[in-house]
């Protein structure tokens, strides 16, 4: 069985059963666990990560592993990518992307709000290794095509976008990047290809924290990278193989149990959002709700066209959020007062605006004045799990 015979299944029958298959030795239907760093060889094999092919044998974990394998193997099929490849982390996995794609001297578009890692990233670390670096709002597509430069070759959108929600159209920021010679790699940890498949709209690389959703329990840390065989082929070898981000198999066997019910969580994760929205939306101490599948965000229209599910992130707004945090902290007594998200957990945190805007965003003039009108001092990000709504409705309710 390939996993190319998956291509034609229905999506829920690819998030179990692409990439995987018995065990020809023991039979075994689950994955087996592949601990070994090392393999033993009976062919000469070049020491070289440039001379990897897609079916050089195993060598060594770094290079690639047999329990990683079906994991990459299964998000490929389900993303709709040639190939696909782990890291460590989703942070491991863009900076890979930057690093591999940007020299000194090109320019890079970027969200100008997004995920905290990325946007330091971004301003930090490529200014000092002679990336230039451009941030708009990336929701608007003509902030985008008005960035771009001669030397423009990446354009990094993250939709839905932390923590505003924000989304980006991404057939069009493909089109404007394409115009110039650029990829577009999009972060769609927030979406999960069952909500969206960026490279179905024509981005060139799909990026995802696979400690979110995808593998949706909290108990392991992974990052992975959608797209063509030539563009995963050398990410691979620079990413991994020179950079080292790899993924330990034991986490990679974790994820890979875990989106088996990607498709039935993400569901339940988006019939609970709804709810809890919907009840916070009619809330009289809540200010302002962003979630994609309301009728009030400000870009349902580009939503309802590109998520095929809303997914379980809303965040919210109240007048005064430190206290109510204080007491979400003291009195929450199903959801966690915690960072990440996308767990069958639920969990909330506060993005505090001046913070935020100090140590990430730095945003500044016309922008900064957007992002606080719409964020207020701060937005509760929450990441609706699998519990009873009435649960989370109610533990949200004792502590507004
Ligand atoms: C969490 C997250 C990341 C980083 O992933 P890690 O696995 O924590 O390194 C990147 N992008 C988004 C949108 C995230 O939510």
């Amino acid at each position: 069985m390939s996993r190319a015979d998956m291509r034609d299944k229905g999506i829920q029958t690819q998030a179990i059963h692409a990439g995987e298959a018995p065990d020809a030795a023991t039979g075994a239907s689950a994955p087996n666990l592949v601990m070994s760093s090392t393999f033993v060889v009976d062919e000469e094999i070049s020491f070289s990560a440039n001379n990897i092919r897609p079916d050089t044998p195993f060598i060594y974990t770094r290079w690639a592993n047999p329990t990683t394998a079906q994991l990459e193997s299964k998000l490929a099929v389900l993303e709709g990518a040639e190939a696909c490849v782990a890291f460590a982390s989703g942070m491991a996995a863009s900076a890979a992307v930057m690093f591999s794609q940007l020299s000194q001297g090109d320019h890079i578009i970027a969200s100008n709000t997004n995920y905290p890692g990325t946007a330091e990233f971004v301003r930090d670390t490529l200014p000092r290794m002679g990336v230039e670096v451009a941030l708009v709002d990336s929701s608007r597509s003509e902030s985008i095509e008005a960035a771009l430069q001669d030397n423009t070759r990446l354009v990094w959108v993250e939709t839905p976008s932390n923590p505003l929600l924000r989304i980006t159209d991404i057939r069009a920021a493909a089109a404007i990047a394409h115009r110039a010679g650029a990829l577009l790699a999009v972060d769609s940890t927030f979406a999960t290809p069952i909500a969206t498949r960026p490279l179905s709209l024509g981005a060139d690389l799909v990026v995802h924290s696979l400690t979110k959703y995808i593998g949706g329990h909290g108990d392991a840390m992974g990052g992975a990278v959608a797209g063509s065989q030539d563009l995963i082929g050398r990410l691979r070898g620079e990413g991994v193989v020179h950079y080292g981000g790899v993924i330990s198999p034991f986490n990679a066997w974790l994820i890979l149990r875990g989106m088996a019910t990607l498709p039935l969580r993400m569901r339940a994760h988006e019939e609970n959002a709804m709810r809890v929205a919907q009840f916070l939306e009619s809330h009289p101490r809540v200010r302002r709700v962003f979630y994609p599948g309301l009728a009030s965000h400000p870009q349902q229209e580009t939503a309802r066209a590109q998520m095929d599910n809303f997914s379980g992130m809303l965040s919210f707004r109240v007048d005064e959020p430190r206290p109510v945090a204080q007491r979400m902290m003291r009195k929450l007594s199903v959801i966690h007062y915690a960072v990440s998200l996308g767990h069958h957990r639920s969990l909330i945190y506060l993005m505090d605006t001046d913070d935020l805007i100090e140590s990430s965003y730095r945003l500044s003039g016309e922008e900064q004045e957007k992002y606080r009108e719409s964020a207020g001092a701060g937005l509760f990000r929450l990441s609706i799990g699998l519990e009873d709504a009435d649960d989370l409705c109610a533990d949200l309710d004792a502590v507004l």
